[in-house]
């Protein structure tokens, strides 16, 4: 075995269906007893049901705060820090996805103050130390344990509205993480376990919940998954797979989950030469004798959109996206050399199979 360091980073999660009646609980357990409730627009209602319970329980919130919205905006930031100042805050409750939990973990990052997490989709961002924030455009990534929540809880529930459409590429997104994660430079054999059984759990429920999204079996193992794989992403650094899709997003303003799930059979293509053990895992976690071709299936089960090309990026954007692929060099199992990436990102703009 080849030598390794591990260190995990400090996570209470509770995990389960109908686990938000422990919420008022750990409100309590961390001395909390002016919270304030952060939500999307669209997800104001389950805000609504976190400050009822808790109203029931004799905790009183200061209220909510629905503003939350992609990429972290600084100016939303700004109005969410106002209500936390203007109401004494002595906490945050996120109930959301990737983008609620980013409103989150930049009120912690300068504040300190702790977060509770009722994760909503599949992204993983919960388990985390990353935090994304955008100013005058530009997005900018830090590692901080500030951002880490005190809790999370996993509520099984809370995952039954999730779009079909967004439960299976925030679920391929949560894969990405623990692709990554089985090829890291700073893997170990624990975080190979972890990102094995999280690629099992989401490709077994995911077709699943294409299929039917009532199914609170395969909601309850994608929820399992995304925990696993969010993990692995808190844990150990991420390579080709989510600088690509970094610089996409950013430069070509495409959806997150979406642009993740197009691009990941063709990194995972483009590093293949170099990944053996990597590609063993993953194919056996796939329940297939080859890695890409069971990312290729299982996309394909999914009916996800297969092209960059389709979300909105641009033809001439291949070359400006892989100038900026090889102009910002780090750490990758296979050298990223202009050309070859070049071809990556062209079939995934076209919408051709990873090969
Ligand atoms: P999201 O949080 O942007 O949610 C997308 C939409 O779905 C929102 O309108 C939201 O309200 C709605 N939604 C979420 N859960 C729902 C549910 N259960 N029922 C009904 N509607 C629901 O989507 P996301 O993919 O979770 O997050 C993407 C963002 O998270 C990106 O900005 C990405 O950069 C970030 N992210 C950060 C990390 C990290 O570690 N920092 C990790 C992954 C993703």
């Amino acid at each position: 075995m080849k030598p390794f360091v591990y260190s995990a980073n400090p996570a209470r999660v509770i995990f389960g269906t109908g686990t938000i009646a422990k919420l008022p609980e750990e409100v309590k357990r961390l001395g909390l007893s002016r919270p304030l409730v952060l939500s999307t627009p669209e997800q104001s209602g389950h805000a609504t049901k976190v400050e009822e319970l808790l109203k029931s329980a004799g905790i009183s919130c200061v209220g909510q705060f629905n503003g939350a919205t992609m990429h972290t905006p600084a100016d939303v930031t700004e109005k969410a820090l106002a209500v936390v100042q203007a109401g004494n805050v002595d906490g945050v409750i996120s109930i959301g996805g990737g983008s609620t939990i980013g409103l989150g973990k930049a009120i912690a990052l300068r504040t300190d103050l702790p977060q509770i997490v009722l994760p909503t989709t599949y992204a993983g961002s919960e388990m985390t130390p990353i935090i994304g924030q955008t100013e005058n455009g530009v997005k900018t990534t830090q590692i901080t344990p500030k951002v880490l929540p005190e809790v999370v809880i996993y509520d099984v529930d809370f995952t039954m509205t999730l779009p079909v459409g967004l439960s299976a590429t925030s679920g391929i997104n949560a894969i990405a993480h623990s692709v990554e994660a089985l090829y890291a430079q700073n893997g170990n054999p624990v975080i190979d376990l972890m990102a094995a059984e999280g690629v099992r759990a989401l490709a077994t429920s995911l077709p699943k919940i294409v299929s039917n999204s009532s199914d609170p079996d395969a909601r309850s193992d994608a929820l399992y998954g995304a925990w696993l794989c969010g993990s692995c992403l808190g844990l150990v650094g991420m390579s080709l797979h989510h600088k690509l899709c970094h610089v996409l997003g950013g430069t070509f303003n495409l959806p997150h989950a979406e642009t993740h799930t197009i691009v990941l059979p063709h990194a995972v293509a483009f590093n293949a030469p170099c990944i053996p053990d990597a590609l063993a895992n993953l194919a056996k976690a796939l329940d297939n004798d080859d890695a890409v071709d069971g990312l290729n299936v299982l996309l394909s089960k999914l009916n996800v959109k297969k092209g960059l090309k389709e979300i909105g990026m641009p033809e001439d954007g291949i070359d400006k996206a892989a100038d900026l692929a090889v102009k910002n060099q780090y750490w990758n199992p296979r050298p990223i050399e202009r050309e070859g990436v070049r071809e990556l990102i062209r079939r995934a703009w076209a919408g051709e199979p990873a090969r």
